[in-house]
């Protein structure tokens, strides 16, 4: 054990995902558990630059597992990107004296926290916090799977229209840079097609594979889109397309947007946000610094913060192969 821990924060950055009350929970609950203080910093990164810290206690963190968004907050800080908003942020932990801190949100955030780590020789441990799943070293991040069931029961619902109507639906669902969103939800909903991020599969090909569609006696037809998929055009305008091009279908467009970052967390992501709440604070007891806390194959994993953040995780092409088999 590392003696010199006494004090922890943590506090959520980036785009909040559901889950993330849960993991500050577990946070909470190991550093009590292990006799050391907590103490929870409101509006991320910025709010270790503006002094919002509170002490926080095993009954502070009730009644939080079954709820999305994250009560801490979470924001975006350009001040936190300068050396000057680092060190403010500095002077509030060492007031505080916290020793480590626990960051649960994206690459970006990790960024920070690990440059901020580096600089004023501070236990750093990250928790990946995103619904898109695109972050390397671990299978799953924490909100991602009630992403995915939220986006499939929004699909189920666009399907009876679609198919009362012979209509072709455009669903516009998140994931900028990563298609692990538009893929699993793709699949599970049966879309004819689905375009991401990491392939571009060409107008012309789309075309073609929804000319067979129609051939082969289907009378609608769904399509997923990721925000960032590589066809090229926005979601409109690729409707525009379709219309002008393809005839006997009234095509429509559906941006699923945020509501598919809210939300009461799934099961699947109350346990991990917890395994992985508790993952942090054994590492910090460890005297592990810029690490990320992961799940692979099950098993909860240490892996360093730069691994997370520099490498990109492997996309797996083989969902898109499965995904064109059963769309015939
Ligand atoms: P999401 O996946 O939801 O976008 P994220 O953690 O990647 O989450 P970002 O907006 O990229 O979200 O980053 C969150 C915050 O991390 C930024 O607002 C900024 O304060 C901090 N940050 C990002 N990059 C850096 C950097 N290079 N230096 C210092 N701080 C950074």
């Amino acid at each position: 054990m590392n003696n010199e821990i006494k004090n922890i924060a943590v506090l959520t950055s980036g785009g909040d995902s559901p889950g993330m009350n849960a993991a500050i929970r577990a946070v909470v609950r190991n550093a009590v558990y292990n006799n050391l203080k907590c103490y929870g910093i409101y509006q991320g990164l910025q709010g270790m630059i503006d002094d919002e810290f509170s002490e926080l206690g095993p009954r502070s963190v009730r009644n939080l597992i079954n709820r999305g968004g994250t009560f801490l907050k979470s924001a975006r800080s350009e001040e936190f990107k300068t050396k000057e908003g680092r060190s403010r942020a500095y002077e509030n932990l060492k007031k505080h004296a916290i020793d480590a801190l626990v960051v649960i949100g994206g690459d970006g955030s990790f960024t920070g926290a690990s440059i901020f780590g580096e600089e004023y020789d501070i236990p750093v441990v990250g928790i990946p916090g995103t619904i898109d799943n695109d972050i390397n070293g671990t299978d799953y991040t924490i909100g991602y799977d009630t992403a995915l069931n939220t986006v499939v029961e929004a699909i189920d619902k666009i399907r009876d229209t679609a198919s009362s109507h012979n209509r072709l639906f455009l669903v516009e669902v998140m994931g900028r840079d990563a298609g692990d969103i538009a893929l699993n939800t793709g699949i599970g909903a049966g879309a004819e097609e689905i375009l991401v991020p990491e392939e571009d599969l060409g107008t012309d090909r789309l075309m073609e594979s929804l000319n067979n569609s129609k051939k082969s006696g289907k009378t609608s037809s769904i399509i997923v889109v990721s925000e960032g998929d590589q066809i090229g055009k926005n979601i409109t305008a690729l409707a525009d397309y379709i219309k002008t091009n393809l005839e006997g279908y009234e095509v429509k467009v559906t941006v699923l947007g945020h509501i598919q970052r809210g939300g009461s967390p799934s099961c699947y992501d109350r346990v991990l946000a917890t395994r992985l709440g508790v993952g942090a604070v054994d590492a910090l007891i460890e005297g592990k610094k810029k690490i990320m806390i992961g799940i692979s194959h099950k098993k909860i994993v240490q892996v360093p913060l730069e691994t997370a953040i520099y490498n990109k995780k492997v996309f797996d092409t083989d969902l898109l192969r499965v995904a064109d088999i059963v769309s015939i």
